[in-house]
């Protein structure tokens, strides 16, 4: 059994990884709360290599502010996002943490871009909050 599991809506799609992820943050960017359409996005990143994909997900490429190539997956019948690439960050795959199966494994470390966050979004006080993305 894996440690990690998960899928989309429809369970088109469906992901593996037998290591935990290497952090979790709380994503309050506008591109994070337009592509998820929710308040803010929880991700998990992993090893690209740890994660095993079963089913053809869609993509979409934009650029972010930061000039990083940003690459959305998702299932082409529900259109849950599921994961995200970014040109920076080689090598690692980014997980929307809502997919994942073990809850208790959904950890958020911090909370970055809070600058762009809607203001009405409660953060936990326990956790260190950047305005965008902390340096190290
Ligand atoms: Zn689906
Ligand atoms: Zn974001």
């Amino acid at each position: 059994m894996a440690t990690i599991s998960g899928k989309c809506l429809c369970g088109g799609i469906s992901y593996e990884s037998d290591n935990e992820p290497m952090f979790t943050a709380n994503c309050h960017c506008s591109d994070c709360r337009a592509a998820t359409g929710a308040a803010y996005s929880t991700l998990s990143f992993f090893k690209s290599d740890d994660v095993k994909i079963s089913g053809e997900t869609k993509s979409y490429q934009h650029v972010a502010d930061s000039g990083s190539q940003m690459i959305k997956r998702f299932c082409p019948n529900c259109g849950s996002q599921l994961f995200g690439e970014n040109s920076a960050r080689e090598g690692m795959i980014s997980v929307r943490a809502g997919t994942i199966d073990q809850v208790e494994m959904v950890k958020p470390a911090r909370n970055v871009y809070c600058g762009s966050k809607i203001p009405s979004t409660p953060l936990d006080p326990e956790l260190p909050a950047s305005e965008k993305m902390p340096e190290a």
